[in-house]
């Protein structure tokens, strides 16, 4: 069989639709992460599923990295989240960051959600219906940024990837799994302003992250 022939051969082929016969018509492309997470995200913007759609200026996904290896989960927008659109943007999200510049990281590579996407009245505690209703979101969330390390910032955080009541002094400083995922319970950022105290005892947590995440 020579050159000539083949280069012709595969030529006719082509004509004929050969190749594409023997391969089948391409698949489309599937979705990113970040494609994926866009969708969730258009998703939550029009979400009623609960009565707090009914105060909020804007809703709050998330922010940072989606292909992060750790994932801070906190509790929900409050003032500062809602008129921008972002979580951890008042003064408990820049004590945040300032945890994680300590850890020896940026803002930019962690990815940071809460359990609910808009605000509850004058910052109350979320309620357990609304967690209920806005735990797909998270779920998803979790799922599509595949986090090594999860850190869940206070009780409410704490409490709905683990599904327990326990106080948060019975579940921070030792690891947890979620969905197979390593989870570390620590102090949320404002109780740690309303509480300086505990700082250190939080950056104990914090330090079996870093361990952790050095540990490849
Ligand atoms: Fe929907 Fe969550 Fe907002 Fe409730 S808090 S309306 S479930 S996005």
């Amino acid at each position: 069989m020579d050159a000539a022939w083949l280069r012709k051969r595969l030529e006719l082929e082509k004509l004929m639709g050969v190749d594409a016969l023997m391969t089948g018509p391409s698949a489309p492309a599937a979705p990113g992460i970040e494609e994926e997470l866009a969708a969730a995200q258009e998703q939550v913007a029009v979400c009623r599923a609960c009565r707090l759609h009914e105060g909020r200026t804007h809703t709050v996904f998330a922010r940072g990295n989606p292909r992060a290896e750790l994932m801070f989960v906190g509790e929900a927008p409050g003032h500062e989240e809602d008129v921008q659109g972002y979580p951890f943007v008042g003064p408990a999200g820049k004590l945040l960051d300032r945890m994680i510049f300590a850890m020896g990281l940026r803002r930019e590579e962690v990815y940071v959600a809460n359990i609910l996407k808009c605000r509850p009245p004058n910052n109350r505690e979320p309620r357990p219906d609304e967690i209920e209703a806005c735990y797909p979101f998270l779920k998803r969330q979790i799922e599509l940024v595949s986090p090594r390390i999860i850190c869940t910032l206070g009780r409410p955080a704490s409490n709905t990837l683990l599904r327990t009541n326990a106080a948060m002094g019975a579940l921070r400083g030792r690891w947890h799994t979620f969905d197979g995922i390593r989870l570390m319970p620590t102090y949320h950022p404002a109780y740690l302003l309303r509480s300086p105290g505990q700082k250190r005892v939080a950056w104990q947590d914090l330090k079996l992250v870093i361990v952790a995440l050095n540990e490849g």
